[in-house]
């Protein structure tokens, strides 16, 4: 399997104001294509910080991301990104289908492909009726599985996803974590999914990296060998989720008491 995501060295400094930040200390890690990856560790970590590079969107004080092989110096042409506020990421004077296609509009997808796109994008998040509505009309659960679509209609090699499901309730957390899995395991696009919740990040993922306090290392990188088939009340009761789950907690515990590698490998 091919790297498509390859982090090297990275390095965040924030300088500004007199005031000198060292969020990223020293990141390296790869990511296989396909991969379902999530990254956790306490506020402040440096995830967001971390995604921002990944997204071009910062620029690293030194190391290099390179995504499919190409060095990040903008934002890559192959990522879609889904944030946790949902509700400032979507357009209200646009219909949800506007909302889903504009991406594709500018990438200059024909206008046919484009409805086509849209169109399934829409099913395949359980929105087809949705298209004509305005985003300030639907849950905050429906919200975001537009930004789900929007995200996968543009046909990304990459999706990076920042807390995606931290604003809505949980019974609407746990249906967007299975639509999450269920695209991923149909579509294989490369995820990293960010998160503060130490079961989600077990439950989703293939692999659950775990991030020190800033300056940010990586203090653990996980393999989660639990079944593809996922179920919200089998897998989190089975006796290998806990141990996972475990492993995850011992992890951010030592990155909460400053850490800088784990004491104990598991
Ligand atoms: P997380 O997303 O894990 O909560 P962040 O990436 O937001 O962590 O922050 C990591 C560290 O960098 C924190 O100490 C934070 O205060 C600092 N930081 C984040 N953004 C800025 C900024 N624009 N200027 C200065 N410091 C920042």
């Amino acid at each position: 399997m091919s790297d498509m995501v390859q982090v090297t060295g990275l390095k965040k400094t924030y300088d500004g104001g007199g005031r000198r930040v060292e969020a990223i200390g020293n990141i390296t890690f790869t990511v296989p294509r396909s991969q379902f990856a999530c990254i956790v560790g306490p506020s402040g970590a440096g995830k967001t910080t971390l995604l921002k590079c990944l997204a071009g969107l910062l620029e690293p004080t030194s190391g290099e991301i390179r995504i499919e092989g190409s060095p990040v110096t903008g934002p890559p042409p192959g990522m879609a990104v889904v944030f946790q506020e949902y509700g400032r990421s979507l357009f209200p004077w646009k219909t949800v289908q506007q909302n889903v296609e504009l991406p594709l509009r500018v990438k200059g997808t024909a206008k046919d492909v484009r409805r086509q796109q849209v169109s399934e994008a829409l099913a395949a998040v359980g929105l087809d009726d949705a298209g004509d509505a305005y985003p300030w009309q639907l849950s905050g659960g429906m919200q975001q599985r537009v930004a789900i679509a929007r995200a996968i209609a543009y046909q990304p090699h990459v999706l990076l996803m920042d807390e995606p499901f931290a604003a809505v309730d949980a019974q609407t957390r746990a249906d967007l974590e299975d639509l999450v899995r269920s695209l991923w395991r149909t579509l294989g696009i490369t995820t990293l999914f960010v998160t503060h919740d130490v079961d989600e990040a077990v439950y989703l993922g293939e692999r659950v990296l775990v991030l020190s306090a800033s300056p940010t290392l990586i203090l653990d990188d996980i393999a989660v060998d639990l079944p593809a088939e996922r179920d919200q009340v089998d897998t989190r009761s089975s006796a290998s989720f806990a141990a996972l789950r475990a492993r995850v907690h011992h992890g951010i515990q030592a990155a909460k008491a400053g850490k800088r590698k784990l004491e104990v490998p598991v």
